[in-house]
């Protein structure tokens, strides 16, 4: 029914884009002029992956862009942090679904993405071929239409847009005609990355899948470019309600002025902040992480500054699969000397240590 490939189809400029993507250590050291410490052991344990368009947004070493897709040692040499920070599998009836609340459910339909963001929590599985498979996916389909309580399916993976269209149609239309399944939403970051991928072939399949939401994945001022900007609008146009999470990253976002800036611009592209995330830790992501007070602060130095449209929501997905928690100054129970105690959304109390 579903068949599975991002690979080698088509010549549509979207997929010509993604095919010039850069993927080797040869390439990028090439594009870039200089030499990555380690860089073919970071590839081949963290694959990497470059979108021409996200490489032409580096204007120098260790900026913002840089940072978020050139491999770094630090992958290698820090291993604090776990595989699977979110305990996805515990939570997963199936191979692809996790169901970590009662009405709705994460469904991976994608292990590619057009670029492998380094901080990734899912690491461990993005761009590794077979992770998400044709039998995951239908039996993924069918779990969710024999589960009536599961109203809301939020598609992610990877990323479910580097689906061709008719297959990504195929997996929306079954879904659609599912009674109880109420909300479709995609998590995306290809308006940032790929945006050429948001043709008038694909939005005009997707408004037809309505109520569908997309939230999409921006974390620097300088990823809103004109083409990220049309993107937006193309799909906002369709009528699909657009969200922005935003993970808060050291040494990238992680100050008051740039996630204010960011903020701004994305309501501009008529992407409304959704979340605001504390880094997950996943293993060879440590580099990133920011003390949890640094994500308090920026939000009370937007609240008043700016409208509440521009305000997210700064959340901890809590680790060991305790479920997302809105970080408000509420939530913390108890201050400890390395750890916060923290309330999650069942009122049991999760340990979140702090490394700062
Ligand atoms: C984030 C997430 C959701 C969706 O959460 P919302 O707060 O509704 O956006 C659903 N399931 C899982 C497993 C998640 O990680
Ligand atoms: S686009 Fe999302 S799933 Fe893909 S690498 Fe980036 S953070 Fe991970």
């Amino acid at each position: 029914m579903l068949g599975y490939t991002n690979e080698k189809q088509g010549s549509a400029f979207w997929q010509d884009l993604l095919a010039n993507r850069i993927e080797t250590a040869e390439e990028l050291e090439g594009r870039l002029g200089l030499k990555i410490p380690r860089l073919r052991e970071i590839i081949r344990k963290y694959p990497m992956r470059i979108s021409p368009h996200y490489l032409s947004l580096i204007k120098e070493k260790n900026d913002p862009i840089y940072k978020q897709c050139v491999p770094d040692p630090a992958e290698l040499e820090n291993d604090r942090g776990l595989v699977d920070p979110l305990a996805e599998e515990r939570f997963s009836p199936l191979p692809g679904l996790t169901r970590r609340y009662p009405d709705r459910v994460l469904f991976l339909v994608s292990d590619q993405c057009a670029t492998y963001c380094r901080f990734c929590n899912r690491k461990r599985k993005v761009g590794r071929r077979g992770t998400v498979t044709k039998e995951t996916i239908q039996e993924g389909l069918r779990y969710i239409k024999a589960h009536k309580e599961v109203r809301d399916v939020l598609l992610s993976g990877g990323d479910p847009l580097l689906l061709e269209t008719p297959q990504l149609e195929t997996i929306l239309r079954y879904l659609r005609d599912i009674p109880h399944v109420q909300i479709i939403r995609i998590g995306t970051r290809v308006p940032c990355v790929l945006p050429q991928r948001v043709t008038p072939s694909l939005v005009s399949m997707l408004k037809k899948y309505h109520p569908l939401y997309i939230n999409t994945h921006f974390n620097h001022p300088k990823e809103i470019t004109p083409e990220s900007a049309k993107a937006c609008s193309m799909l906002a146009d369709a009528g699909i309600p657009l969200g922005c999470q935003t993970v808060l990253l050291r040494g990238v976002n992680d100050s008051v002025k740039t996630i204010k800036q960011l903020m701004e611009g994305l309501v501009r592209i008529r992407a409304r902040p959704y979340y605001l995330f504390q880094a997950d830790q996943a293993r060879g992501t440590a580099h990133f992480w920011t003390p949890l007070d640094t994500g308090l602060e920026i939000i009370s130095a937007l609240q008043g500054n700016v409208s509440g449209l521009c305000i997210p929501h700064f959340c901890v997905d809590l680790p060991g699969g305790g479920g997302k928690v809105l970080l408000t100054p509420e939530s913390i129970q108890e201050r400890q000397k390395d750890a916060l105690i923290i309330k999650n959304f069942e009122g049991e109390l999760y340990e979140y240590p702090i490394y700062s």
